[in-house]
């Protein structure tokens, strides 16, 4: 066994090795980390063969919510992509519960989407997320889905040396994203789903970060002008997540998403 590889990262390397059917998931960070399309070619020659945006199954969660709202007008919702604020809300807030949006997070849905469309493939999710971990094996287990980090990743590429990084300049998704690429930016969802559009300034807030968290998921039975709160644990959101390899600043990886969003604007 190789030194300094996460369980996952074994696991992936064992299901390599038994030439499993494999489906690569990246999360729209992914572009702070890697070269795009550099990473889909070498994800390609590791053993996927198939590999897709999350942010396309960030497109489904973000309908679910809309119809979420449109059934439900009056409701108040707290949304529920970060699997460490679920899990906040369980353990510290469990009167909030009631409020949180019960639809798929990115993850699952593009899980999901992958059953359908791939029967018989394994979902690998790469994220810059350590709870994702959690979310896969205690949220959906029924989807079979094995998460990573980047950094696990990344030390998976470093076992199998003889995949080496090459220019790939044709590879693509096969499965691809919109708007919801700015997901893992604070306030992405909110943009992407048109929640920033449809409500009023007091009607919504965006928050980051795990001391801004706390004290909003404190206040908000108090502050009922608020109808849907779109938080994330980390500050200014997945960027910062500690599966992240990048050590750049955070506007410099905020920067890298918003440029691969327009890149890929149609
Ligand atoms: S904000 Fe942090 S904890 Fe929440 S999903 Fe993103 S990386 Fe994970």
């Amino acid at each position: 066994m190789a030194q300094n590889l996460t369980k996952e990262a074994q696991e992936l390397l064992d299901l390599l090795e038994k030439k499993e059917k494999l489906v690569a998931m990246l999360a729209p960070s992914f572009v702070i980390d890697f070269q795009y399309p550099e990473i889909v070619g070498r994800l390609k020659r590791l053993g996927f063969e198939i590999v897709a945006e999350i942010s396309r199954g960030a497109i489904d969660t973000n309908k679910q919510l809309n119809a979420l709202l449109k059934l439900h007008p009056g409701r108040r919702v707290i949304t529920s992509p970060c699997p460490t604020i679920v899990r906040l809300i369980r353990n510290k807030y469990p009167h909030l519960e009631q409020y949180l949006a019960k639809i798929d997070s990115p993850m699952s849905a593009t899980a999901k989407l992958i059953k359908k469309e791939y029967p018989g493939y394994k979902p690998v999710h790469f994220s810059p997320c350590m709870v994702k971990k959690l979310e896969a094996s205690e949220d959906f287990p029924e989807l079979d889905i094995l998460a990573l980090t980047y950094k696990d990743l990344a030390a998976v590429f470093h076992a199998k040396k003889n995949v080496a990084l090459k220019k790939d300049l044709k590879a693509k998704f096969d499965i691809v994203g919109e708007e919801t690429r700015l997901y893992p930016i604070s306030g992405g969802l909110a943009q992407s789903s048109g929640i920033t559009k449809n409500f009023t300034d007091e009607e919504y807030d965006v928050i980051s970060g795990p001391v801004l968290a706390d004290k909003i998921l404190k206040d908000f039975p108090h502050k009922s002008e608020l109808k849907i709160l779109d938080i994330l644990n980390c500050d200014g959101g997945c960027i910062a997540g500690p599966g992240m390899i990048s050590v750049d600043s955070l506007s410099r990886r905020r920067q890298k998403v918003v440029d691969f969003w327009k890149s890929q604007q149609k």
